[in-house]
């Protein structure tokens, strides 16, 4: 894609009201941009980025038997009332009335209907488990919609449900989607932990969060240095500085981190307030075993540059980043067909170009080339005769390749 018709341009200054980096860095190199406070636009160059950070997410839940859908956004009050939770979620759903005085949910999560889907679905044990899950926007009524994209009035969110004839049919799946997500978030490149954590509105059991280590996060988890012990701050019990008491050896550290992920083993509580049973291998009837498990796309996005960036601007991995290479041809003259053509034959091979193709000097596309983040710059200038100048965003070193070793290095991926 020539840089020219990218929309919108790149800012040089951030926004004065922005207060956390990825508000800064994503609005300046124009990935994101706010409608009002926790609003946000996700322009074409954050869309890319969010598309792949999905297709990852999508492939885990794939591979685990999960059946991608898609629910609605508007609820009828009444599915909520079934619950209780219409009242007990008052502080952080938002809700409306049409001008025929009827109320509705702008929903924050997807409990109810799926529970709906499986009692107008199930009847016999035959029929589970079910895997069901979508991408959708949520609505949420955040106080204090501060931090850039990592907490919004309205959000992005992946969320799986699983339906099950048993708790322990439901465990088990329960840690098959912990793999599940421990994959995507080290396809991600996270530095994260599983975090013990407690239900709010959701359960009264314990949870796990998937908790990325950062220290501009708003969360404070405790975990132990030597194995994967962890308790999220607000149900830690013991004392800092006593040695782990799982392994014995681990020292616990206190840090602060981002929640990314969460998933919940739900129980029989929704089948048993909204009347979604089965009939088992004996002829009785029974409830539903229920478990929920969320990630938030937009929020993965603020995390991987709160966590991926240096004074220059956003250092986006190969995985997600919105395209494999920056050409930046900063020839003043001659500015003949090769541009062009290596962009093509890059194309033909598969590899997503941004092309700088505007005239302006040579330090605006190297400041702005570090500013948006790609991976791999590649420069041609009058100094390069046949090659091309490769470097890396991560490292300071160039070297100059022919096309075709620049064409195998990146399917190499080294
Ligand atoms: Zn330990």
């Amino acid at each position: 894609m020539k840089q020219s018709t990218l929309f919108p341009k790149t800012r040089k200054e951030a926004p004065k009201d922005a207060e956390s980096i990825n508000h800064k860095l994503l609005v300046r190199a124009g990935f994101i941009d706010q409608l009002m406070a926790g609003s946000w636009t996700l322009l074409p160059l954050g869309w890319r980025v969010v598309t792949k950070i999905n297709q990852i997410i999508r492939e885990e839940m794939n591979a685990i038997g999960g059946q991608e859908m898609l629910m609605p956004l508007l609820h009828p009050k009444e599915i909520w009332k079934e619950t209780g939770r219409w009242d007990k979620a008052e502080e952080i759903l938002y809700k409306l009335k049409d001008t025929r005085d009827k109320e509705y949910a702008l929903s924050f999560t997807h409990e109810e209907i799926v529970m709906d889907l499986l009692r107008k679905n199930i009847t016999s044990y035959q029929d589970l488990p079910v895997y069901v899950y979508h991408f959708s926007t949520k609505f949420r009524n955040e106080p204090r919609a501060r931090s850039g994209i990592l907490r919004g009035r309205e959000f992005m969110m992946k969320d799986l449900y699983s339906a099950h004839t048993s708790e322990e049919d439901l465990m088990k799946y329960y840690e098959i989607v912990m793999g599940a997500y421990s994959k995507v978030f080290n396809r991600l490149g996270f530095n994260f932990r599983i975090t013990e954590a407690a239900g709010g509105v959701f359960t009264d059991k314990y949870t796990h969060e998937f908790q990325v280590l950062s220290d501009t996060g708003e969360d404070e988890i405790l975990y132990c240095d030597s194995c994967d012990w962890s308790q999220n701050k607000e149900i830690f019990s013991g004392d800092r500085g006593n040695p782990c008491q799982k392994c014995g050896k681990g020292k616990i550290i206190q840090a602060k981190s981002i929640e990314v992920g969460n998933i919940f083993p739900l129980g029989k509580w929704y089948a048993e307030k909204m009347g979604v049973n089965f009939t088992g291998e004996d002829g009785s009837k029974k409830p539903v075993w229920f478990g929920s498990y969320g990630i938030g796309p937009t929020r993965v996005l603020g995390t991987l540059v709160e966590v991926n960036h240096d004074d220059k601007g956003i250092i986006w991995k190969k995985e997600v980043a919105p395209f494999d290479v920056h050409l930046l041809d900063i020839r003043t003259r001659d500015k003949a067909q090769s541009a062009k053509k290596i962009d093509d034959s890059l194309q033909n091979e598969g590899i997503e170009v941004l092309w700088d193709d505007r005239d302006v000097s040579a330090g605006e596309k190297f400041a702005e080339a570090d500013l948006i983040g790609i991976p791999v710059r590649l420069v041609i200038s009058e100094k390069t005769g046949d090659k091309i100048e490769w470097k890396e965003r991560i490292s300071d070193k160039a070297e100059l390749l022919t096309l075709d070793e620049i064409i195998s290095k990146l399917h190499n991926g080294d």
